[in-house]
């Protein structure tokens, strides 16, 4: 069979990809530069990603707090950031006529609210910069040669002087890698939300508030909004424990509890005296009818039930048991978690190529010469907001400054 040569072949048609042929062709016009991609259609996952709006990055700007972001790829990442991020991000779409917004929360999106901006930028720029776009191929079998790499796909047999990896989480790559030499960390979920059965929140779908959760008997803990839902509970709080514990909870099967503080910054104690104070200034009316400490009336009538409080209680009636115990179910409010859902937003799989065996400065592998890695297929991932994708942008762009090299 026919062997096509090129000069950088890129392995996966995905935002990692992309981002790095472009800038490779960017950097050298006269390279001659492919994409493979198994599927009939490039850029899947940006098309969905944040619910179809595509959260491109987020508002920070200093390298040290975004690489904070990363449960893993915190210490990895804070070089290349260096070399592009953010800014750098902003910047390039902004160069491509592209305008970002950013929301409150500091999630960064194309201002027209559509994922289809980006991948119609990517694949004008490949158009306009000659890049060959090959979808249907998908890479089966790689193997070093003198003067690069020899791939054989399902479309034949291509060469390459330099070859970039961007399959994100396709468990066939990692088998290949791990023949090759590399050390795979098993894929486990991240970005997850945690299934409640419990009558504290059950019908309080939709309520939001600022909280802090720990996971017990972990070191696990968040703090930020929490966003009760039909099937427990969701929201930064909660998604960034699954980021940071995804290993962790993996272990744990997924059946661990929570301990949830809804007045965050108050612990069990402070509460007691200001429940006692509450008990002299509001003595003549019921417990549930006036919510306290902004919470929603609702929940605060769950959490007034739950401390064994009768629906017709006076604030001056509470006895000693009833008022600890609502001081603990407003600070430390226990939940059994059994299981997850998917956060349909974003979702992410921790794991991939051990990032001992890669060359941050470059993206490239320290075992293979002219083999580059960027996106979800190194054991990099982030919490949720825009820093999954900063992670395939940044790699795409450090491998594609050294691919376009010489
Ligand atoms: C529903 C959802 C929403 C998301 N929303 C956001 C968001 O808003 N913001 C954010 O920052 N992150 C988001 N993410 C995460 C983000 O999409 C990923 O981190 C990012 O897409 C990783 O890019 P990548 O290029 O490494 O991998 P991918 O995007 O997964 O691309 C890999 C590509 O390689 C191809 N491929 C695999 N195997 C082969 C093979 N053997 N031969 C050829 N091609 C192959 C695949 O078909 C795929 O097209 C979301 C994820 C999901 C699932």
């Amino acid at each position: 069979m026919n062997t096509s040569a090129y000069d950088i072949l890129i392995v996966g048609g995905g935002a990692a990809g992309f981002f790095a042929a472009i800038n490779a062709a960017e950097f050298n016009p006269k390279l001659r530069i492919a994409i493979l991609e198994r599927g009939k259609e490039v850029l899947q996952k940006v098309k969905i990603s944040g619910g179809g709006r595509c959260n491109v990055t987020h508002a920070e700007f200093l390298p040290k707090e975004l690489s904070k972001k990363y449960p893993r790829g915190e210490k990895e990442l804070l070089g290349p950031f260096h070399n592009f991020m953010t800014g750098d991000s902003i910047a390039w779409f902004a160069e491509k006529g592209i305008e970002l917004k950013t929301e409150e929360d500091g999630r960064m999106f194309p201002v027209t609210d559509d994922s289809q901006t980006i991948i119609d930028c990517f694949t004008k720029s490949c158009r306009r910069l000659g890049i060959e776009i090959r979808t249907k191929t998908s890479l089966q079998d790689l193997q070093q040669e003198q003067e690069g790499w020899k791939l054989k796909t399902s479309k034949g047999n291509f060469s390459a002087k330099k070859l970039l990896l961007a399959t994100g989480s396709n468990s066939k790559i990692w088998q290949l890698l791990e023949k090759l030499g590399y050390d795979m960390v098993e894929a486990v979920p991240s970005l997850f939300t945690f299934n409640i059965q419990d009558d504290r929140i059950d019908g309080l779908a939709g309520v939001a508030r600022e909280a802090e959760v720990r996971i017990q008997q972990t070191k696990l803990q968040s703090s930020g909004p929490l966003l009760i839902t039909h099937w427990g509970m969701s929201g930064p709080a909660i998604l960034k424990l699954s980021a940071w514990g995804a290993r962790e909870l993996h272990r744990l099967k997924y059946q661990f509890q929570i301990k949830v503080n809804w007045i965050p910054g108050m612990e069990a104690d402070g509460m007691l005296e200001k429940l006692k104070e509450l008990k002299i200034a509001h003595s003549r009316q019921f417990v549930p009818s006036r919510p306290q400490f902004d919470l929603s009336k609702r929940l605060w009538q769950k959490l007034v039930r739950a401390a064994n409080i009768p629906e017709k209680t006076n604030w001056a009636d509470l006895n000693k048991n009833q008022l600890q115990s609502l001081a603990e179910e407003l600070t430390a409010s226990v939940f059994q978690v059994n299981g997850k859902s998917i956060f349909k937003e974003e979702f992410v799989t921790a794991g991939g190529i051990d990032l001992k065996q890669v060359n941050f400065k470059t993206f490239e592998s320290k075992i293979h010469p002219n083999l580059f890695f960027a996106g979800e297929i190194l054991n990099i991932d982030a919490i949720t907001g825009g820093f999954n994708f900063q992670n395939a942008w940044t790699g795409g762009f450090v491998a594609a400054k050294a691919m376009a090299k010489n």
